[in-house]
């Protein structure tokens, strides 16, 4: 056993972290400089397979580089999210102090699934809860969990608006013990929204469209009319998701007429704050999500718009006592057979996962060290970002704005001398957004809007300046003009 012994070695473990937060640091200075370093280090899927092998050693190789040569392999053909240019998916550049803060999660591994498996966490859990459900505006009855990402949280949530709102016992008796369930929700909401009725058993027809304006947010005078469809075609409704804000172009629906909509007709609200919720520590942008107190219940990503490492998000309740309904089953082994709400510091009993990182732990220290005002700061210069951003592309000949952003993602698309439309414009946008991610330069997506495909970059990393933006409209005029 001398292997494992050796594995074990604090001093092994000192000296191996020693050298690998000094990489790290070093990485870290060179990646937010930009210079020389692709962002996206792009390498074919099936070449990536053979940088990688499945070919392990059978004894360990006895030299004390190897650590640092795999995971510096690692680093460099990872895309780097903390590089200027980034500005891809609403995956943040994580806090450093937040990475080690999750390192210490994965040493000590407590699965939070009861309290005795995660005293600290548990504790840290509910007090980052509190802190997120005030800065909603929730009143003191609020409360929540944190669970693995915002498509774990929006089925959490819809699986408790399923018990309080469908009329019958569905979690018990099957989804065929009453009526076809649905809800509201836009065309713009996020996917796995649609994929949370479908889990729920409801079907293709569980999520019925409720058309939007032309800044893509929902058209709280549509609603009437989706409930009627609905309730025509048969379905019980039982709640309106609404998105804050909404994946491809960042749009807020208006929280506070859906509301009213919801108090109307007895419907819970959920709103798919995942991006979004963040605008509520921003002092300017916190009208963004006016209304959203009245949700009853909210989904927040902490590793979109709070600088957190994935995943950690939190799925809040109006009411904490609802959120015992999402999974209201007991195993007795480990709950004995006590109501799930006397004991709140019993996690398994809210979360679809039984053990989960210690997800609070980074939150809470960074919050700890760093302090609140920082993150509603960065909340504020990242719209504003976008903002100025968006300003540019508009005022710019050879450029198209879909539409103002609201949030930090800007969605816009290249059209050169204007000479080209519809399917040789959009795939004019792909190319051009492949010959600017293979020159290393950039790292951006594409949307498809009903006007056509769109490029798109979310400002989410705070080291991107306004002079990145600038540099990445002329590299794609660069590339245009090579096309
Ligand atoms: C990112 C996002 C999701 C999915 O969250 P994950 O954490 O990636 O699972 C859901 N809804 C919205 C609005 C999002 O922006």
């Amino acid at each position: 056993m001398a292997a494992i012994d050796d594995a074990y070695d604090p001093e092994a473990f000192r000296e191996h972290g020693r050298r690998l937060v000094d990489g790290l640091a070093d990485y870290l200075h060179a990646v937010r400089r930009g210079d020389g370093v692709a962002v996206l280090p792009w390498v074919d899927p099936g070449r990536s397979l053979e940088h990688w092998p499945a070919a392990f050693p059978e004894r360990p190789d006895p030299s004390p580089d190897a650590v640092q040569a795999l995971l510096s392999r690692v680093v460099a053909e990872s895309t780097h999210l903390h590089h200027p240019r980034f500005v891809g998916h609403q995956v943040t550049a994580p806090l450093p102090l937040a990475a080690l803060a999750d390192m210490v999660s994965a040493l000590l591994n407590n699965g939070m699934a009861v309290y005795e498996m995660g005293p600290v966490a548990t504790a840290m859990e509910r007090a980052v809860i509190e802190w997120m459900t005030a800065q909603l505006g929730f009143g003191p009855g609020a409360g929540g969990v944190l669970t693995s990402g915002g498509s774990v949280g929006n089925l959490t949530a819809l699986l408790a608006a399923r018990q309080a709102c469908a009329g019958f016992d569905a979690w018990t008796d099957g989804s065929h013990a009453g009526p076809p369930l649905a809800v509201l929700a836009s065309g713009q909401t996020h996917y796995c929204v649609q994929r949370a009725v479908q889990i729920m058993g409801w079907g293709v027809g569980g999520a019925v469209a409720v058309p939007v304006d032309e800044r893509f947010r929902m058209r709280p005078d549509a609603l009437e009319g989706a409930l009627d469809r609905a309730t025509g075609s048969g379905r019980r409704v039982i709640a309106v998701v609404a998105s804050a804000a909404s994946t491809s172009t960042g749009a807020f629906d208006p929280l506070g007429p859906i509301a009213d909509f919801c108090e109307r007709h007895g419907l819970w609200l959920h709103v798919d704050g995942a991006h979004g919720a963040a605008a509520a520590l921003s002092p300017k942008y916190r009208g963004l999500v006016d209304g959203i107190a009245r949700a009853n219940s909210v989904v927040w990503d902490a590793h979109k718009m709070m600088l957190m490492p994935a995943l950690v998000t939190a799925v809040l309740f109006r009411n904490d006592a609802s959120s015992y309904e999402a999974f209201a089953q007991q195993a007795s082994y480990l709950f004995e057979g006590r109501h799930p709400s006397d004991e709140w510091f019993n996690g398994a009993t809210r979360t679809l996962e039984c053990t989960k990182r210690m997800m609070s732990l980074k939150l809470y220290v960074s919050l700890s060290i760093h302090g609140t005002a920082m993150f509603g700061d960065y909340v504020t210069e990242m719209f504003d970002m976008a903002r100025r951003f968006a300003h540019r592309v508009a005022y710019a000949v050879d450029f198209e704005l879909a539409v103002e952003p609201e949030a930090n993602i800007v969605c816009f698309r290249f059209i050169g001398n204007g000479s080209k439309g519809g399917i040789e414009l959009d795939a004019l946008q792909d190319e051009l957004r492949s010959r600017v991610i293979a020159a290393g330069g950039f790292y951006l997506v594409r949307t498809a809007l009903p006007a056509g495909v769109f490029l798109r970059v979310t400002i989410i990393n705070p080291a991107t300046k306004d002079a990145d933006l600038i540099a990445l409209l002329d590299a794609i005029r660069e590339a245009g003009g090579t096309v």
